[in-house]
């Protein structure tokens, strides 16, 4: 099954996840849960991106959030700061100092 990206259709609720770790998440926040889409845009839209992973840098809930989308091996946006490939590149290298 092909997954879409939800990049076209942000809305706030196409930020669960629990509400990004249940409403404490700073994307969660009044200033940018208005702003999903920042955390879906395609690659290519390196400002947006760079936007998302400046806020997700002071997030309060940043590790719990970037393990639960390497858990689930989330396929879009970014989680904890790490995009999908960094994501990807983080659990090898943890993989091969395992
Ligand atoms: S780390 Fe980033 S994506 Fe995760 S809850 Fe915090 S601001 Fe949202």
């Amino acid at each position: 099954m092909i997954r879409r990206s939800p990049y076209r259709v942000a809305a706030p609720e196409a930020l669960d996840p629990r509400e990004r770790r249940e409403g404490r998440g700073a994307c969660r926040s009044e200033q940018y849960r208005d702003h999903a889409d920042l955390w879906y845009a395609p690659t290519r839209d390196r400002e947006a991106l760079n936007a998302a992973m400046r806020v997700c840098v002071a997030c309060p809930v940043r590790a719990e959030c970037l393990e639960d989308a390497l858990d689930r091996d989330e396929p879009w946006g970014i989680w904890g700061g790490l995009t999908k490939r960094q994501r990807r590149d983080l659990l090898r290298s943890r993989q091969a100092a395992a």
